[in-house]
Formats: C-alpha cells, structure tokens, sequence
C-alpha cells in the first residue's frame, strides 16, 4: 500500500507540474543506464523520455513531507522547534537511521548536526562518501523531552514515515545507529552489543545495527568496532555492483 500511495503522490506532483503524462512509457522501465538515467528495456519502446530516479524519489519524499505537515499526532510535538524530516541524496546507497533529534537536530530541523553528527559525518567520510551522497533519518521526527528513550506509542505513531522513506529511497544497505533504532526495525530487544555487526533486514533491504555515534563519544574505545561494520557495508556495496 505504501508504495502504490507513493505512486499516487509522485503522478499527481508531476500532474501539478503540469504534465498532462509522465514523460516515460511505464512499463518499459527495467534499468538504469550508465548516466544512471532510467532508460528503456531490451524490447521495450524506446522510451520517449527519462527520468532521473532521484528526481522521482525527492517528489515522493518531498509528498511525504508534505503529508506529514505540522505534526500533532503524537505527545512529541507538544515540544519540539522544528520537526526533522531528514536529508540527503533522495537515491542514496546508504540510508543511516537514529533514533530520534537531539537539542541541536530540534533547533536547526536537520538530523545528526551537534556532537554525535559530527561524527557520523566523520565516519561517512572515512568510508569515502561525503554527507551528501547518503540519506539520513531517524525513527522519531521530533525530540523527545531532556533527550529521553522515545516511547513506545511515539515510535508506533512516528514508524510508518521512516518505513515511507525506506520505500521511496530504496537503499541498498540500511544502517541503523544504536539501540533503539536497531529493536525498531529488526523486532527485537536483543543487546545491541549482539546484534552489531551482523547484517539483518528491513523490508527486504539488508540493514547494519550498529553502535550510535553519541555512545561512541562516551566510550571511543569502540570506534574500531563501527569501523569494523563500515567495511562490512562496503563490502555489500561492492557485491552489489558486481
Ligand atoms: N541522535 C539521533 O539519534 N539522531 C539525531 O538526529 C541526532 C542525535
């Protein structure tokens, strides 16, 4: 349901632009080529035109957001300043997922920019990718209060989103950063020192737990660890080209 919600909210975006139809015959659509534009497939039509698939994918997040608004369904907004959506490259190999904005995400509306950002933002360029070429989001968009755990109904209500946007950007590795995000999309309440480091799944798209970067700044005699589970997600990625 999802995705074809999806599909909705993309055809009516590009019927607002004005295209009385999309610019591409559905169904000739199989792959992308090495310009990384959608083209058409051996026996297809040619394809009257083509779209960039991140263009596709920010429209669909763009509606998302959009249908998001200015959120009142759960107790979180009561508090916050800005709800962070997330960002990145809406065709993102890589979508890295939090657990919920802290003091600096909820002043500024975007995720992972105070202290533990910053070394997310370090650790996505040792892997040799810049802060642009991935998505990051979180599983709760507003802070919850002094930084506490996000409940149980909060994530209940804020989950579908992220969901959303694992559909829309359809990464091809997702990586969760601490506990709660890790219990959230894997299902379980398994420490995450068990869990780390070993590829699970969400949605059909293979997710890395990992540690959060906010615990790293308290114990970065762990660093190496999360280094560990960054060559295993390149590793993946390397796979995944062959
Ligand atoms: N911690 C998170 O889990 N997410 C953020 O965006 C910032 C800090």
């Amino acid at each position: 349901m999802g995705v074809a919600r999806d599909i909705q909210t993309v055809l009516e975006f590009f019927q607002a632009l004005g295209f009385e139809r999309l610019p591409l015959r559905i169904g000739t659509v199989t792959k992308r080529g090495s310009d990384g534009m959608l083209t058409a497939g051996p026996g297809g039509h040619p394809a009257p035109g083509r779209l960039r698939p991140a263009e596709i994918k920010a429209a669909a997040l763009e509606a998302l957001r959009q249908e998001i608004g200015d959120c009142r369904r759960c107790k979180l907004s009561g508090g916050r300043q800005h709800l962070v959506f997330g960002e990145g490259n809406p065709d993102a190999d890589i979508l890295f997922i939090g657990e919920a904005p802290g003091r600096e995400e909820d002043l500024q509306g975007r995720p992972f920019v105070g202290d533990a950002g910053k070394l997310l933002t370090r650790l996505i360029e040792k892997m040799g990718l810049k802060r642009e070429d991935v998505y990051i989001a979180n599983i709760v968009k507003c802070r919850p209060p002094l930084n506490r755990d996000p409940e149980e109904d909060e994530i209940r209500t804020c989950l579908p989103f992220v969901t959303r946007q694992v559909e829309i950007i359809a990464p091809r590795v997702i990586v969760s950063l601490g506990r709660i995000s890790a219990h959230t999309l894997i299902g379980t309440k398994i420490p995450i020192t068990k869990l780390r480091g070993r590829f699970s799944e969400f949605r059909g798209i293979p997710l890395m737990p990992t540690f959060h970067p906010a615990y790293l700044l308290r114990n970065p005699k762990d660093k190496w660890l999360v280094w560990e589970d960054a060559q295993k997600i390149l590793e993946k990625l390397e796979e995944a080209e062959e």
